[in-house]
């Protein structure tokens, strides 16, 4: 059974979360402040932490950023309409995804569920991280240096390759700018993000259909960029 941990103050909300996830069969814990999230945190295994942003004591920012030293288990952040999404999915907090108050029940159920599913899928990747990691019709080949999509051989330059395997071993995920660059070009961010840009045009000009309508690649606005591996058209 999959243990979930609700890190929120309003506890009416908190017991209403609980109460949603208990019914699609998850176990749940609360907890009501920051300290407390990150020492039960620290002493459960849990498989998916909701974490309130606006925490008394310890925010959920600091507990967010704690945790992410320490696992890597998913955290789905829960924020004002106006928090910086950037911040919270970026190198800063790393959460996973973010649903924004006031949410239905209904919605945050379903992201929960989309972000246990992807975490699976990238620890599936991990383990495979010497071998072949494929989505949908494309397969990334670490130990050959070697692309194919739709079966063929794609000539793919160092920077494209460590673009499109971090893509693909993230995918659905939007995956900020600033992470895109800091991890292909290893920390320095300044002066490429257009650089970034040239790079998924170049990307998308090899691995998609129609580049002019990507359906791998997907453009998230004000955020960066999301990789589909059935690919949904944006
Ligand atoms: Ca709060």
């Amino acid at each position: 059974m999959k243990k979930i941990l609700v890190v929120e103050d309003e506890r009416p909300l908190a017991e209403a979360v609980a109460f949603s996830l208990e019914k699609e069969g998850y176990q749940v814990d609360i907890a009501l402040d920051g300290e407390r999230g990150w020492r039960m945190c620290q002493q459960g295994a849990y498989h998916l932490v909701l974490l309130d942003l606006m925490l008394p004591g310890m925010d959920g920012m600091e507990v967010c950023r704690r945790l992410r030293r320490e696992s890597d288990v998913p955290v789905i952040m829960l924020t004002a309409k106006d928090a910086d999404v950037d911040k919270i999915l970026g190198l800063e907090m790393g959460a996973d995804d973010y649903v924004t108050k006031p949410f239905n029940m209904r919605e945050l159920v379903a992201r929960v569920k989309a972000v246990l599913r992807r975490y699976q899928g990238e620890e599936k990747g991990k383990a495979a991280s010497e071998g072949v990691i494929e989505a949908g019709d494309i397969a990334l080949d670490r130990e050959r240096h070697e692309v194919r999509v739709r079966g063929e051989v794609v000539e793919m330059p160092l920077m494209e390759f460590r673009l499109l395997e971090l893509f693909l071993r993230h995918p659905g995920k939007a995956l900020p700018r600033e992470y895109l660059t800091t991890q292909v070009w290893e920390g320095d961010y300044f002066g490429q993000s257009k650089t970034l840009d040239v790079h998924v045009r170049r990307l998308r000009e090899k691995v998609e259909e129609d580049p002019a309508h990507p359906r791998h690649i997907i453009t998230v606005r004000g955020v960066g960029y999301r990789f589909e591996a059935g690919g949904e058209s944006s």
